[in-house]
């Protein structure tokens, strides 16, 4: 058995700080969604390109260019040897799952670790809220919409937090047709009123169909590979038939189906990031 001062389980952008980017925020999350926004944004410029005097004719998107531009900018900061400088620096690196076989001792790479603390930075997944038929609708999350290989000609957005709004907009530039539907009567609803109504008014001006306050109720996969949500919108019940589902409706902790139902919420977590077992910790305050 190995023995360590600190054991980081998850090498995200929180287990970095204790010990180096990886993780969501380089793979499926900060970096790509930038790059498709700085994709977007070069392409709407462009094509308004008129408005300041400049011509610009003949202009045209490469999804399949963006994409891979997306998926090198991810090589480029991963580097060749991602784990040599975690080395170099006197740190251990075990590239697999850990698992607790107890409060102070771990499994991993077949080995059985033991520390004296241990933060656990294991990170967020995209939450599936419980609508019939959405989780066998094959949809898209965060961690296949930067591999997509056709830009979809209709994209249905469920949820408007910072990254379905972010999503909504990038695609919309792009030329998809998006729907943004929220449950809740504003867009980024965390944020104050006067911010997600201007938010609005600039997804509605940039022509992304906005549904605040709206019930799915249920989602068809069509013969067609087309997908129709059922909703409840202003009182009315309306189908809505997009090629492409992206869900974007909030995170949860990356559970396994071996996790005892008691824990599969959140690592419980204290205002100092410490959990029911003495020198464990979490990178938040409600460890995921
Ligand atoms: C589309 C999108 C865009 C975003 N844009 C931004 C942005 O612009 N700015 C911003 O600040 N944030 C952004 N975020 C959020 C950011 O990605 C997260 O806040 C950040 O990645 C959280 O870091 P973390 O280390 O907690 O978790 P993660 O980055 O998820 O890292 C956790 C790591 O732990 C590993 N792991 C899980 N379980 C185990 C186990 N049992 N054993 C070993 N390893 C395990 C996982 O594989 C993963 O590599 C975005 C997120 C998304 C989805």
């Amino acid at each position: 058995m190995e023995r360590f001062d600190l054991v980081v389980i998850g090498d995200g952008a929180a287990g970095d700080c204790a010990v180096r980017p990886a993780g969501e925020c380089l793979n499926y999350g900060c970096v790509p969604s930038k790059t498709l926004y700085q994709s977007a944004e070069v392409y709407h410029q462009m094509r308004r390109a008129g408005e300041f005097g400049v011509r610009a004719s003949g202009v045209e998107l490469d999804f399949p260019g963006v994409i891979a531009r997306a998926q090198y900018v991810i090589e480029t900061i991963r580097g060749d040897n991602p784990w040599g400088g975690v080395r170099a620096d006197g740190i251990t690196a075990f590239r697999s799952t850990a698992t607790f076989l107890g409060p102070k001792q771990l499994q991993a790479d077949g080995e059985t670790v033991e520390a004296d603390q241990i933060i656990i930075s294991t990170g967020t997944k995209a939450g599936i809220p419980p609508v019939p038929g959405l989780a066998e609708a094959a949809l898209l999350t965060n961690e296949s919409i930067f591999k997509l290989g056709l830009l979809p000609g209709r994209l249905a957005v469920i949820g408007a937090g910072p990254i379905g709004a972010e999503m909504a907009q990038i695609f919309q530039r792009f030329g998809s047709q998006v729907m943004l539907l929220e449950m809740l009567p504003q867009v980024v609803p965390t944020e104050d009123e006067e911010i997600s109504n201007a938010l609005e008014r600039i997804l509605l001006g940039e022509g992304v169909h906005v549904y605040t306050a709206v019930r799915i109720n249920e989602v068809r996969r069509n013969e067609d590979g087309s997908r129709t949500l059922q909703v409840t919108y202003g009182g009315h019940d309306l189908p809505i038939t997009v090629d492409e589902v992206l869900v974007a409706a909030g995170r949860r902790p990356p559970i396994s189906t071996s996790t005892p139902p008691a824990w599969r919420r959140h690592v419980a977590g204290s205002r100092w990031m410490s959990t029911s077992a003495r020198r464990s910790r979490t990178s938040g305050r409600r460890g995921m």
